[in-house]
Parts: structure tokens; sequence; C-alpha cells
């Protein structure tokens, strides 16, 4: 079996964005295949562990997939900041004799998003609707190789490294099987610290807020590498949980048009036509501008223009998602710029400092942190969904009564699909099939 066929039937995809499947990404050539380590979400520590305890996996996976895309150069971009982790990677390529080097980033937000981390590395800006492929380049996470490394041993995606940190007991790096509710996940932290919590799951700028209701029935998925406890009246929580008429009102009513949120967006500072503050006056003084309104389109969610920028505490990121989605329900695509893209001069004095984006959204009291682990959590059941990926969702080939084993794959797309297989991460029985799939362990008392 060929890497692309072992990475397919593993159902390998993104393990830290949207959840693009991994076999369709690589059967490509490429100049440059970069890893994607800066981890730059406040306080998410996931990918910092797998670079430091699982190296040498990282730098294999990175060998053979570089093998396959005919890469020149095989880049691990992360932050100059990350000392263990560097002096790890460097012995595993020491040691494997590999040709992978490293890249070194200031510590600045959003260094992660895939299109920043292209052009720092390579000082070549994707275009505006574009992927990294139009400049000669493939990014991975570190997370994403880890599971193409397990796919060469035919290991499909059965678990998830994931830090839990803020409002706990005990800050932890956990290995968790897919499908394992994030309640189950909080014990294993230890417990809540406060009665009164929320929880953010992914990183606090571009996380999903859920309450304390949820927790039973929101479950890790392959791309969820990350759940943070805050007060339930936390800065973020409001900010985030506020109604979609409420932040167009208030946009309307208060929005100066001073342009901050467009002089710090990232992606205006690398060339890209998106300009926030146009967009909100499009939105708030009702000048219906179709083409204004398709920047949009281009916007990463990264949360600078509003959790960071915006003098007068504006939302222009929620703005455009709604807008996004709107979009989408239409079928309105954004066209691909095909003129040369160019940074802009400012863009390095435009960086934002990790500690003062900390400061501002108000998390310091977590820094610095112990994290513990990594602790293994097992669970008695599972529920997996079987869109996990962007695409089709994988359709289900076991049925209700069905004995499975971890590792059994269960919903399945073929070969030539956008879309990507899902696996069974326990033994146990099927219990119900819709659109998630829940299986019980046998230790579990199973009614059907
Ligand atoms: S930063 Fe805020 S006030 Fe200024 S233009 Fe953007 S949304 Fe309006
Ligand atoms: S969220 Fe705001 S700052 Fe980030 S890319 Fe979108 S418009 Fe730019």
């Amino acid at each position: 079996m060929d890497l692309i066929q072992r990475i397919f039937e593993a159902g390998v995809i993104g393990a830290g964005g949207a959840g693009f499947p991994t076999h369709i990404k690589l059967n490509s050539e490429a100049e440059i295949l970069i890893v994607n380590g800066a981890e730059c979400e406040p306080l998410l520590e996931t990918d910092k562990f797998l670079m430091r305890a699982h190296s040498r996996k990282i730098v294999r996976a990175m060998e053979e997939v570089g093998n396959h895309i005919k890469a020149k150069k095989l880049i691990i971009g992360l932050k100059r900041k990350y000392k263990e982790e560097i002096k790890e990677l460097k012995k595993a390529i020491e040691d494997l004799d590999s040709r992978v080097e490293l890249f070194l980033l200031d510590n600045f937000y959003p260094a992660g998003d895939e299109q920043i981390l292209v052009y720092e590395v390579t000082k070549r800006s994707i275009p505006a609707g574009g992927i990294p492929l139009d400049v000669g380049v493939v990014v991975s996470n570190a997370g994403t190789m880890m599971n193409i490394y397990e796919a060469i041993n035919d290991k499909s995606v059965t678990y998830k490294y994931v830090s839990i940190i803020g409002e706990v007991k005990k800050p932890s790096i956990i290995k968790v099987p897919i499908g394992i509710s994030i309640d189950k996940c909080i014990e294993g932290a230890g417990g809540a610290k406060i009665e009164d919590y929320s929880v953010i799951l992914g990183g606090p700028m571009m996380g999903k807020i859920i309450n304390r209701c949820e927790v039973k029935n929101e479950v890790i998925t392959k791309t969820l590498g990350g759940i943070i406890l805050v007060p339930q009246n936390h800065y973020i929580v409001k900010r985030k949980e506020a109604p979609i008429k409420h932040i167009v009102n208030r946009a309307k009513s208060a929005c100066i048009q001073c342009s901050m949120c467009t002089d710090l967006c990232p992606r205006y500072l690398i060339g890209h036509r998106l300009r926030p503050h146009r967009i909100m006056r499009a939105v708030s003084f009702s000048e219906i501008n179709q083409e204004v309104l398709k920047e949009a389109l281009i916007c990463c969610e990264c949360g600078i223009c509003e959790l960071y920028a915006c003098p007068m505490g504006l939302s222009p990121r929620t703005i455009n998602v709604y807008l996004k989605n709107e979009f989408r329900k239409n079928k309105v695509r954004y066209k691909k710029q095909d003129i040369k893209t160019t940074a802009k001069e400012i863009r390095e004095y435009r960086k934002i400092p990790v500690s003062r984006l900390i400061s501002r959204i108000d998390l310091t009291e977590y820094i610095g942190e112990k994290i513990n682990g990594p602790y293994d959590i097992e669970a008695l059941e599972v529920k997996i969904p079987l869109n996990q990926h962007i695409g089709k969702p994988a359709s289900p080939v076991i049925k209700v009564g069905d004995r499975v084993s971890r590792g059994q794959i269960i919903g399945k797309v073929d070969m030539g699909d956008f879309g990507a297989n899902i696996h069974s991460s326990i033994n146990g029985i099927v219990y119900e099939v819709g659109e998630n799939i829940v299986i019980k362990s046998e230790e579990n008392e199973v009614i059907l």
C-alpha cells in the first residue's frame, strides 16, 4: 500500500484546523513541506508536547511525506522560545540523519495561521482565496504528522492529545479516545475548580464557547486539541456570546471608522484585499457593496480585529463569520486573486506580541501554570461524529448491536471522495447509528 492509501485508510485529516482530508492534500507535488509547530493560540500546549515527546515520529513522517510530494525542503516552523522542543527536534534530526530544518518564529499572534506561517518561512504571499500549493508549499501541523506516522504503521486515528487548562484542578495534557465527552476530560483533569464555568473548545481566540450544561454532549473530535475552562462571566465568553443582531446594532452606533481593525489584520498585512473597517461600514451604513462584503470570505477568523484591535469593543470577526455563512448558503465563492500578492512594508511592526494579547483578553492568571501528564483517560462510552472533516460525511458501515474493536472502520468514504474514514476508538457494542455513532464498552451496561 502506498503512503496516500495508508493515510486514506487511517482516516487522517488536518489535526489542527478545519479538518482537511490529508490524503487529498498530499496527493500533489510541492517544493517545500512546512510543518506547523507554532501553536500560536495562547495557553495551548498540545503541539509543543508532541514536538517534545514524539519528535522522532514527526521527523520520520516528514521524511516520508517529503519524498512523496518530491519536496526539496522540509521545514518545521516553531517559535524561538520553545527551547525544549527545539532541543528534542534537533536531536531527532541528528539521530535520524534527516534533512528536516527548523525555522524559528518570533512570539506573535497568529504565527500559526497557515498563510502567515508560509509568508514567514518563504516570504511568499499566498494569493487571497488561494492555498499554500499556489506558492509551491504544503503545510501540515505537528499532530497531523504524528497521525501520518501512525498510519504508516497501520494505525488509524482513534485518539487525540488534548491540553486541558484554565479553571481545572490539574491542568494537563491528556490522551483520550475520539468521541469521549468533554465532561470526562474535565474529570480527567481533576474536575473544575469553580462552580460557574464556561468552556472554550480550541484556543481562546478562535475556539467555540459552550456552557456547563453542554459538556456531556460535546465530544473530542480529530481536530479538537484544547479545552479551556474560564469563569462564566469571563471577558472572552461575554464577547463571543453576544447575538449577531446586537453586534450589528452596536456596529451601527459605535464604529468610528478608525480602521484599526484593518491596520492590524494579519491577512491584510500579507497583501490580501481584506478590510474589516470597510465591511463594518458596509454593514453599519447599509452601503450595499457586494464586492466589499465578499472580502469577509477571506477572513481567517483569527479574532485580532475584535479581541485586540477595536478601541470600541466591536466585533468585525463575528460579522465576517455571519457574512461567510450567508454567502455559503447562497453558494457565493471568493474568486482567487490572480495578481501578485505583496505584503505591506509596515507588517513587521504590526505583529501582535502574545504577552500583550494574553493580557488584553484577560488570561494572564493562567500563564505559567504547571502542565501535568500526559495522562491516558479511558472511556466507557464514545459518541463519534461521522463528519469531523470538511467535505462529505462518512457513511456508516456498522449497525446497532454490532460488536466493534478499537481501530475498526465504522464510517467510510470512497477514495475519490472529499472526506475521511472514521474508526471506532474503543472496543464495544454499537448503541446508536445516526450523524454520530455511539459505542459503549461491554463494561458498561448496554440496553438495546
Ligand atoms: S476598529 Fe472598531 S471602530 Fe475602528 S473601524 Fe474597526 S470596527 Fe470600527
Ligand atoms: S478575524 Fe479580523 S483580523 Fe483576523 S483575518 Fe478576519 S478580519 Fe482580519
